[in-house]
């Protein structure tokens, strides 16, 4: 009887032994958290001003035609969308937009109109959506042409606003049959906007170089003809 209840024993103290090996492996890692919207410390920087050497034209093999000034990337009209020379599949991503205060004197669409894209195919919605009527699913944090944003969580144009955006890649089989499709979660100001949307496909006006088959693709910035403003652009691949 003493031979049995010492071998459970021994049996339960190895079986811990190796759930707590088990439970090692998967520690999460540790990343210093910085001050609140200073990116952390595994972040790819992707803008912080300066210059745009991580970014192209969208339309042609050429540097990116926008301006920068100081801290901030400003949209140039009629230059074309710009687009991340990195290719990126799951992400966080960090981004701050001001829509000019002039858009005020303008309405619907034309109001502060830009739009992130992830993997350039899956736009944000960007544009001035305070006081200022579109069809919902065009408005600012919608992903556009698909879902609403949740609610509004948009400031008046000339201030500083953020989207924090967390992207699951779609994913194929060998033979290019899509296993899972893209899932885009949002935070407006804080705000969540897009609770794991389930992306039907690609956006209107996607950049339609990229394969459709892609698991990863360029962050692609939107020329609307708006002077749209960016800063402060960071992503965590996952
Ligand atoms: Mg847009």
């Amino acid at each position: 009887m003493r031979k049995v209840f010492l071998c459970i024993i021994i049996a339960l103290l190895v079986t811990n032994e190796i759930y707590a090996q088990d439970k090692q492996q998967q520690k999460p890692l540790i990343v210093k958290p910085a001050k609140r919207n200073n990116p952390p410390s595994d972040a790819i920087i992707v803008f912080d001003g300066g210059n745009l050497s991580q970014f192209r034209s969208s339309n042609a093999d050429a540097p990116a035609p926008w301006r920068v000034s100081g801290s901030k990337l400003i949209v140039v009209s009629e230059t074309g969308n710009i687009q991340t020379k990195k290719h990126f599949g799951d992400m966080q991503l960090h981004i701050e937009f001001k829509i000019p205060r002039e858009a005020k004197n303008k309405d619907g669409q034309q109001s502060g109109n830009s739009g992130i894209y992830i993997m350039g195919k899956y736009e944000i919605q960007v544009l001035n959506s305070h006081k200022n009527e579109t069809y919902t699913d065009g408005q600012a944090g919608a992903i556009y042409d698909q879902y609403p944003p949740l609610v509004n969580a948009s400031l008046k144009p000339g201030k500083w606003q953020e989207y924090d955006i967390i992207f699951k890649a779609p994913r194929f089989d060998k033979n290019g049959n899509m296993k899972e499709p893209p899932y885009i979660t949002v935070f407006h100001n804080g705000v969540l906007i897009q609770n794991h949307a389930k992306v039907k496909g690609p956006t209107t006006a996607y950049n339609k170089s990229i394969p459709g088959k892609a698991e990863k693709g360029p962050l692609l910035l939107q020329d609307h003809n708006n002077e749209v403003r960016y800063r402060n652009i960071w992503i965590r691949e996952l």
